[in-house]
């Protein structure tokens, strides 16, 4: 293969091959981007709804525990106000509490209530909690009011009534006596009768609905796990959210049983509770994984088939890109001698002059005849004949592709080669040189000169820039060709172009 239709046909066939499964490749990572967009969005849209639904769960329950803790609220300021009046402290006791306390009693969720003087001491109640005149003293309860008169409404820790061994906890409000304390009013909400509230909800499977006092303690749980009534829970960062804020909606660990939830929360009224939905996100979001996966196992699949389609497309394609470049090359190559043909010679020679003229550089033209081949066919046969050409074509090959320029066969037993970038003094130089290395094989030729066989070479060389064209240097070669056939063959003959066309 020579220089410039190697030069060719290096580009031709891999061209573009890459490119196809490159492509490929982008559009896919492309639909790859907008799957993951589309499936975060979704996500995100899965959250949002939880979020809401959570929240307004949150809301609503903590607006119901806020109204029952209001109604007993509103029992216990009844009592604290009306217990200085004269005309209800004349009442005999038992009229004066039935008073007092009948009105509270008949709610739902509500246990005892008791009025504890300023000492702690038992001095009137609603059912048996105790003898007249017991100490309350040590209760949290009381003493939260004493020297403080603005607790407002206080609601205790969970603990186990002594009455009814339910789980209750206890509201107090405390009692003046002309702005100085008289002691306090106590009232018990069950427990089991907030959990009741929860009872309706639907938040999910794995949720969970809980009320927390804002100092972590667990009032009451759905689904009620009795161990959990009374812990405390205010360690973590969940927790510490909640107590942040009077209401939001956040993903976290639940502060009760560590597990992964959305939580909402909402503060309970103007209580120091908080009214916390825990909604479980792996029931909505196991729907949103399943499909996630199941398209994405879908997308995969088609990526695969897309990529291995666009391969074999590929792959084919580059088949026939080197079957048309081969057949290219072939379609310019002497079958003989390896060398561009004619036809390739003849298209090369003038982008060989453009280039020359863009660069503003000589080009030289050398045209090549074996010396008295005729005799050699005759004496050897055609096949030698034929190996000699081959060897004379491998000398011009090198010769020229040494230098940047292109070796042709131009019919027969010659050959014509251009040299870029060369003067005539320069080309008469090279054209020696490749005469001497074909003299130099030492093929035997007994009528050749000097008994081996031989070149003659005409040289032509001009500057493109300065006009004319590459078929005058052409021209120019073979008249300076024919000089050396007449001066005895074996040789190279040059004149300068316009000397030899105006000869
Ligand atoms: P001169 O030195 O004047 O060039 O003499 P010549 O015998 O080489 O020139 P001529 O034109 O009389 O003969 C050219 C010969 O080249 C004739 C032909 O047999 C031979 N020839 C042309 N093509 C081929 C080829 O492909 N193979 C072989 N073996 N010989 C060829
Ligand atoms: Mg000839
Ligand atoms: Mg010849």
């Amino acid at each position: 293969m020579t220089a410039a239709t190697r030069r060719r046909s290096d580009l031709a066939p891999g061209a573009g091959r890459g490119a196809l499964p490159a492509l490929t490749a982008l559009v896919l990572l492309a639909i790859c981007l907008v799957f993951t967009f589309v499936m975060a969005a979704w996500h995100r849209d899965v959250g949002r709804v939880l979020s809401a639904s959570g929240d307004s769960i949150a809301a609503a329950v903590a607006g119901e525990v806020d109204r029952n803790i209001e109604l007993l609220d509103f029992s216990l300021q009844g009592v604290a106000e009306q217990w200085d009046v004269p005309d209800v402290q004349a009442l005999p006791p038992r009229l004066r509490d039935t008073v007092l306390f009948d009105g509270a009693m008949r709610a739902p969720g509500f246990g005892m209530m008791m009025v504890l003087d300023r000492d702690g001491r038992l001095v009137a109640r609603s059912v048996d909690v105790g003898e007249l005149g017991a100490s309350f003293a040590d209760r949290d309860y009381f003493r939260v009011h004493v020297g403080n008169d603005d607790v407002g409404l206080y609601v205790s820790k969970p603990f186990r009534s002594r009455v009814s061994d339910a789980w209750v906890v206890a509201l107090s409000r405390r009692i003046d006596d002309d702005d100085a304390f008289a002691g306090v009013a106590v009232g018990t909400l069950d427990v089991a009768y907030l959990t009741k509230l929860y009872a309706g909800l639907h938040v999910g499977d794995g949720s969970a609905v809980t009320l927390f006092r804002t100092d972590g303690t667990v009032i009451t749980r759905a689904p009620l796990d009795e161990g959990d009534v009374g812990m405390f829970a205010g360690g973590g960062d969940s927790f510490n959210r909640m107590r942040a804020a009077r209401d939001g909606t956040f993903e976290g660990a639940s502060p009760v049983d560590g597990l992964p939830r959305v939580i909402s929360f909402h503060r309970v009224g103007d209580l120091p509770l908080i009214q916390a939905v825990e909604v479980a996100g792996e029931g909505p979001y196991s729907a949103w994984w399943r499909r996630a996966a199941a398209i994405a196992g879908l997308l995969t699949l088609l990526c695969f088939g897309v990529l291995g389609l666009s391969l074999a497309l590929a792959r084919e394609l580059g088949r026939r890109a080197a079957a048309e470049a081969e057949l290219r090359r072939l379609a310019s190559t002497d079958a003989l001698t390896g060398l561009a043909n004619r036809r390739r010679f003849d298209a090369a020679l003038p982008e060989e002059w453009a280039r020359a003229a863009a660069s503003r550089e000589p080009l030289a033209v050398l045209m090549v005849d074996a010396d008295s081949f005729k005799a050699y066919n005759d004496l050897f046969g055609h096949p030698a004949g034929d190996l000699v050409l081959q060897a004379i074509a491998a000398r011009l090959d090198e010769g020229a592709r040494r230098r940047g320029g292109l070796a042709g066969r131009w019919g027969g037993e010659e050959f014509a080669v251009t040299i870029p970038g060369c003067d005539e003094a320069r080309a008469l130089r090279v054209a020696e040189d490749l005469r001497a290395a074909v003299e130099g094989l030492a093929l035997p030729h007994p009528s050749g000169v000097g008994g081996v066989v031989t070149i003659s070479v005409g040289v032509a060389a001009a500057r493109p820039a300065a006009g004319g064209a590459a078929r005058d240097v052409l021209a120019d070669a073979d008249v300076a060709l024919y000089r050396a056939k007449a001066e005895g063959r074996n040789r190279c003959r040059a004149r300068a172009s316009a000397e030899v066309r105006a000869a």
